[in-house]
C-alpha cells in the first residue's frame, strides 16, 4: 500500500469544505482493499465514519430515510425497513458475510467498485484503471460480465445488492458538497460505461452522500432473489429485485431491476410497463421475462445469464402472486 495523508473529518461541512482531491473512507471494506492492491492510489484519505449520519429516520411523506453512514445489518435488521421495504432488507441479507454487513455502510454500497477480476489485476488492461486501457474482459474470462449496458470499453457489473432494491424501490441519494447540496434518482446515480467507464457515477469532485431517501411503498409486496456460485459469501450471478401490487385482479404496480447482469443496477422499465393493468397471470409474466432482458448481448461465457435472467424474473412475479 502506498503512503497517504489521513484527515479525520469532524463535521460534514469540514469534510467537504476540503481543499484538493479527497477519498472518503467509510466501513472501509471496499476502499482498503483496492488500496492494498493498488487499484487506487488516493492522495488524501478523509475519515467520515464518525459523522452523524447513521440514523434510520422516518419522512414525513411515510417513507424511511438511510443515514449514508448506518451499517447493512443496522438497516437490515431495522423493523420498518423489515416491514414496509422487505425487498430492501432481504437485498442487504444477501450481500457480504455478516462481519462485513456489520461494518459496510449505506454510502459506501451505492460506491463500492466492481468486483471484475480485470480490474483488480494490475497487469491487464483496463479501461475502469486506466482510461483509454482497453478491456481485457472483452475477450477474456467474462463468466460474471454484463449482457446489458456494456460498452466495447468495458464489460464489468455493478457488484451490489443493496443497489439493485434501492432501484426497483426508486430510492434518491442526497448529496452534499462544495457546490451545495442536492438529490439524485438512484436510477441515474450511476452511469454505463459508454467511452469512459472510469466515471461511475454522477458523484462530483468533493460531493459526500449524506442519505438515502425510501419512498412510501404501502401495500406493495416485494422481495429479493439471488443466484450465486455458492449459497452465501458470493456475488450475484443473477439478481432480481421485484415489487408487484394486485388491485382488483389487475396489476397496479410493477417494478423489476436486475443485478449482476449490467454495469449498473438494470430497471427493467419495458418489462414493467408490460405488467401494468394486465392480470396477473403466467402468459403476462413469461412476456415480461423475455421483456426485462431484451436487447441483451452475451459475451464468450456469459449468455447463460439472459436465460436465467428471465427465468428468474418469471418465477419471482409467480411467487409473489
Ligand atoms: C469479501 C467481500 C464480499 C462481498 N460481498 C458482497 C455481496 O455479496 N454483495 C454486495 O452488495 N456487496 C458485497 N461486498 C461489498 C460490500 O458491500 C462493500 O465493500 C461495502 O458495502 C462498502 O461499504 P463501506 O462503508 O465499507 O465503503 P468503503 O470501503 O469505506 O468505501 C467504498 C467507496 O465508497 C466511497 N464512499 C463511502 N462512503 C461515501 C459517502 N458517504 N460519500 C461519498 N463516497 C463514499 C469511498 O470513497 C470508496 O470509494 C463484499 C465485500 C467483500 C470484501
Amino acid at each position: 500500500m502506498r503512503e497517504f495523508a489521513y484527515v479525520r473529518a469532524a463535521s460534514v461541512a469540514e469534510a467537504v469544505g476540503l481543499e484538493g482531491p479527497v477519498t472518503y473512507l467509510a466501513g472501509g471494506t471496499n476502499l482498503f482493499d483496492l488500496m492494498r492492491e493498488e487499484v487506487e492510489r488516493p492522495e488524501r484519505v478523509v475519515d467520515i465514519s464518525r459523522l452523524p449520519l447513521s440514523a434510520v429516520e422516518d419522512l414525513p411523506d411515510g417513507g424511511l430515510r438511510l443515514g449514508a453512514l448506518a451499517r447493512n445489518a443496522h438497516v437490515a435488521a431495522d423493523d420498518r425497513v423489515r416491514r414496509r421495504y422487505p425487498v430492501l432488507a432481504r437485498a442487504l441479507l444477501n450481500g457480504a458475510s455478516p462481519q462485513l454487513r456489520n461494518r459496510a455502510t449505506v454510502g459506501g454500497n451505492l460506491l463500492q467498485r466492481t468486483r471484475c477480476r480485470y480490474f483488480y489485476d494490475l497487469g491487464a488492461a483496463c479501461g475502469k484503471r486506466s482510461p483509454g486501457a482497453g478491456c481485457d474482459a472483452l475477450d477474456g474470462l467474462n463468466r460474471g460480465h454484463a449482457v446489458l449496458g456494456a460498452s466495447g470499453s468495458c464489460v464489468a457489473v455493478h457488484p451490489s445488492d443493496m443497489c439493485v432494491a434501492l432501484a426497483a424501490l426508486g430510492a434518491t441519494v442526497n448529496l452534499t458538497g462544495p457546490g451545495g447540496d442536492r438529490s439524485v434518482p438512484v436510477a441515474d446515480f450511476h452511469l454505463l460505461p459508454g467511452e469512459t467507464p472510469d466515471v461511475e457515477t454522477v458523484l462530483r469532485a468533493g460531493e459526500l452522500v449524506t442519505s438515502v431517501d425510501l419512498p412510501p411503498w404501502p401495500h406493495v409486496r416485494g422481495t429479493y432473489v439471488k443466484v450465486r456460485d455458492r449459497a452465501s459469501y458470493a456475488f450475484a450471478l443473477v439478481s432480481a429485485a421485484v415489487l408487484l401490487h394486485v388491485e382488483n385482479g389487475r396489476i397496479a404496480t410493477a417494478r423489476i431491476a436486475l443485478g449482476g447482469v449490467a454495469p449498473k443496477p438494470w430497471r427493467a422499465y419495458a418489462a414493467e410497463e408490460l405488467l401494468a393493468g394486465a392480470p396477473p397471470d403466467e402468459r403476462i409474466f413469461a412476456e415480461a421475462a423475455r421483456a426485462a432482458v431484451a436487447g441483451a448481448r452475451p459475451l464468450g461465457h456469459n449468455a447463460f445469464k439472459i436465460e436465467l435472467a428471465a427465468r428468474l424474473v418469471r418465477r419471482t412475479l409467480v411467487e409473489l402472486v
